[in-house]
């Protein structure tokens, strides 16, 4: 693998395309351009796969791991049409360390360029090309693509004193976890997955929903708690406290105390630090001048080009169109080709060559190019 760590500065380099990120998002798209011969570098400020590694060890895969791939139906979390997790892992439901292991033979199987350790503090564009701003200097290129994720970028700021909370994200083990009594704030996958994986090391949970997440079912996977989540919390219904409709308003620390104040009144305290699950705030914040925003998504071309600023391309689970939102594995891969196939026809590489290429995704479903399908909903 072409992996350089141990030269302390890069001089300015130029590639066609840089990408940011060496997720399944940047290592996914990054095996296309491969294909396409595109000169490209793939900037990743850790290592290959890096926020799963970051996953508490216990957290599993919500969307199921299966070997359909030969009857034209790809693993749900391969992100390409001819890998599979579960082949490779043997799990249904990889762990973090799991699937990140499944990245780096993906990336060391096509030989992408990878530079690690380096870490992108800015994107700017001139007239001529962009220029990307590291800790171990400046790179440039034609097009980018922003594949930096979500999960190293917490949502810290849900309400006041969420400073004091320990984020999901800063948990490597619930092992790890002291003390008996604990509060957990938000109950999406996250938050329901630490009331379980708490509840498995035998402490005392409360949850604080501000919606109610058990309830709600909608037809999209992006809205609704997975199957996985709730064959799981089916099990521990009665060994925990469950609080609907309670949105926290603030955490305080009162005489070692963590004081919890919610919007319908009700005060808790616990000895720990509360557990706050209520999402991620995502490595956009890094990039907001580069793109316009609707709510808090960015608004693309039907190239998933920044509406803003040309030749910027975002990849992963911040994709949104229309209601759709690309948050999952199996979704966003459907993007890539799109992306590769609009940098192939701009940077001149010949019809034939990307119909060629692009065949296998297209043939597999991972090429969704008609976007009326993101208004659909199921019937049953
Ligand atoms: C608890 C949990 C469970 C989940 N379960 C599932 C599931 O079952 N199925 C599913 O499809 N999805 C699941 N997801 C979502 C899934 O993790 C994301 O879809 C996926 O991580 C997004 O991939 P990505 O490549 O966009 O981002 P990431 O995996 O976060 O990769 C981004 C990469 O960019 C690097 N990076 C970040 N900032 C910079 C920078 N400034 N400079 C250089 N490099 C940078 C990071 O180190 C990282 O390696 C889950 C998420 C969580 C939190």
């Amino acid at each position: 693998m072409y992996n350089i760590t141990d030269k302390s500065d890069y001089p300015d380099e130029y590639y066609d395309v840089i990408i940011v990120g060496a997720g399944p998002a940047g290592i996914g798209v990054g095996v296309l351009l491969q294909k396409l011969c595109i000169n490209f570098i793939i900037l990743e400020r850790d290592s290959v796969g890096a926020s799963f590694k970051q996953w508490p060890e216990e957290t599993r895969f919500i969307s199921p791991s299966f070997t359909g791939n030969f009857f034209k139906m790809p693993d749900l979390n391969a992100i390409t049409p001819d890998t599979s997790p579960a082949f490779s892992l043997l799990t249904e439901h990889p762990t973090g360390e799991d699937y990140a292991v499944y990245l780096e033979d993906v990336s060391e199987h096509h030989d992408l360029p990878l530079r690690t350790e380096v870490d992108v503090q800015k994107v700017e564009k001139n007239d001529y090309c962009f220029v990307i701003t590291s800790d171990k200097g400046e790179f440039k290129s034609n097009f980018v693509i922003w594949a930096a994720g979500e999960y190293q970028y917490p949502e810290k700021n849900a309400f006041e004193g969420s400073d004091l909370c320990t984020h999901y994200s800063e948990i490597d083990s619930f092992s790890e976890i002291n003390g008996l009594e604990h509060i957990v704030i938000g109950a999406y996958e996250s938050g329901f997955d630490a009331v379980y994986n708490l509840i498995r090391e035998k402490k005392i949970v409360t949850l604080l929903d501000d919606a109610n997440y058990l309830d709600l079912i909608n037809s999209d996977s992006s809205y609704s708690l997975s199957p996985f989540t709730r064959d799981r919390v089916e099990y521990i219904t009665d060994l925990y406290d469950y609080y609907t409709a309670t949105k926290v308003e603030s955490v305080e620390l009162e005489d070692d105390s963590y004081i919890v104040k919610t919007a319908n009144g009700h005060v808790f305290s616990s000895a720990q630090k509360p557990i706050n699950c209520t999402g991620f705030a995502s490595s956009l914040t890094l990039v907001k001048e580069l793109f316009e925003f609707e709510d808090k998504y960015p608004l693309l071309t039907e190239f998933d080009e920044s509406t803003r600023i040309s030749n910027l391309f975002l990849v992963g689970p911040q994709v949104k169109h229309r209601t759709a939102l690309f948050c999952f594995i199996y979704k966003y891969r459907q993007r890539f080709a799109i992306v590769a196939e609009r940098i192939a026809k701009k940077t001149g590489i010949p019809d034939d060559m990307i119909e060629n290429v692009l065949k296998d995704y297209k043939d597999n479903n991972f090429y969704l190019q008609d976007l009326s399908c993101c208004d659909d909903k199921c019937v049953c």
